[in-house]
């Protein structure tokens, strides 16, 4: 095995990051341990479905003798991936039957994802989105995205644009910045939203050239996706407080994976780390059903339980919702545990964080 980290020098370059990225077995192995389930489940990539992407940079948070290590476990495959369990879904959220133009889907009357690309830096193994990352195609044309930039401008009802892919960050900055200002030019468009993970997995990327090509186009909101505190390294931190610093309001999105951050300790690590690099945690996302992902699953009822465990250990600015994207592109739902023990007319009973029930009086009709 090789050592990693590598060369400093080309390690701050971030389009060497993307060039030098592990994407067979044979290099993983180089760097990893592998297990013979890691080693069948990345060669099963290596042939057909999500492809193995994974950054020097994010390769180096990885432990490179512990399967179980949280970081490994998040983008190298591992044969459990063949598995296909009820309820299993192609496309969980619903987004083909949900597109209204090419790369545009609208499931909500006011919002619209935007897909722009299906390359990201690093491929991870639980994305809703393993239908179509890193089939091959890229950045999408101007001329692919014509209909639905039409579309985006038609439909004034649409305030709110969430860019995302793929990863639109591991685009090229002119490429980037051309989508963005020709978003804002639509008028009734008033928010704009990147969905990246590169913070995580590439924050080499988070350079001066692409805040300063982004600036003139704000408000625009970085929504990004953090699962475990060992991925808040000082070059994310960094990362997160150049984009606050650039005017980018941060929110993170965290995605509750089994045996990775489902122990209260480590999301509260998690939570409170945000909050320090000035990223606000905004949802714990019960994870969709991704055929292939059953092995990284929690039940609905272990986020529930974690939620009730925080609830009291963090203050409101660090606790997210704890949400469940319905299968079909139904829509979000909020769950957490029942704080309302008891209703009757004027009166509600409450359920506190210290366990005691408190009996809340409505003011008189
Ligand atoms: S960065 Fe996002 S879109 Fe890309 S593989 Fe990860 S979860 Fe999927």
């Amino acid at each position: 095995m090789q050592p990693l980290p590598l060369r400093v020098a080309d390690a701050d370059d971030w389009s060497w990051q993307l060039r030098a990225a592990v994407t067979t077995v044979g290099e993983l192995e180089r760097h990893l341990a592998l297990t013979d389930e890691e080693r069948a489940g990345a060669l099963r990539a290596e042939a057909a479905g999500l492809p193995i992407s994974i950054t020097p940079y994010y390769l180096s948070l990885c432990d490179p003798r512990e399967p179980s290590c949280p970081i490994r476990r998040q983008c190298v495959p591992h044969l459990d991936e063949s598995a296909r369990v009820p309820g299993d879904l192609d496309d969980p959220l619903g987004e083909v039957a949900h597109e209204v133009a090419p790369e545009l889907v609208q499931r909500y009357p006011d919002r619209a994802l935007l897909l722009v690309t299906d390359r990201c830096a690093v491929y991870c193994r639980f994305c809703t989105r393993s239908r179509m990352v890193g089939d091959g195609g890229g950045a999408r044309s101007d001329e692919h995205l014509s209909r639905a930039f039409e579309h985006l401008a038609s439909h004034p009802e649409i305030r709110d644009v969430i860019v995302s892919g793929g990863d639109p960050l591991a685009m090229a900055t002119a490429r980037l910045a051309r989508l963005v200002e020709r978003l804002r030019a639509i008028p009734h468009v008033e928010t704009i939203r990147l969905a990246t993970r590169v913070p995580v997995t590439l924050p080499q990327r988070i350079t001066d050239e692409l805040l300063a090509a982004l600036r003139p186009f704000h408000p625009l909101w970085v929504m990004t996706h953090f699962n475990h505190p060992k991925e808040l390294s000082p070059l994310a931190v960094r990362a997160l407080t150049r984009l606050a610093d650039a005017g980018f309001p941060v929110m993170n999105q965290t995605v509750l994976l089994r045996g990775i951050n489902d122990e209260p300790a480590t999301l509260e690590a998690l939570f409170r780390g945000l909050v320090r690099a000035r990223t606000r945690p905004y949802y714990l996302l019960q994870a969709d059903p991704v055929v292939g992902t059953s092995h990284l699953r929690t039940p609905v009822s272990r986020g529930i339980e974690l939620m009730g465990a925080l609830q009291g250990r963090l203050s409101g600015i660090a606790l997210p919702k704890l949400i469940v994207d319905t299968p079909g592109g139904m829509g979000k739902v909020p769950v957490g545990p029942d704080y309302v023990v008891a209703r009757r007319p004027g009166e509600t009973d409450l359920r506190t964080h210290r366990g005691v029930v408190v009996t809340y009086r409505d003011p008189p009709a």
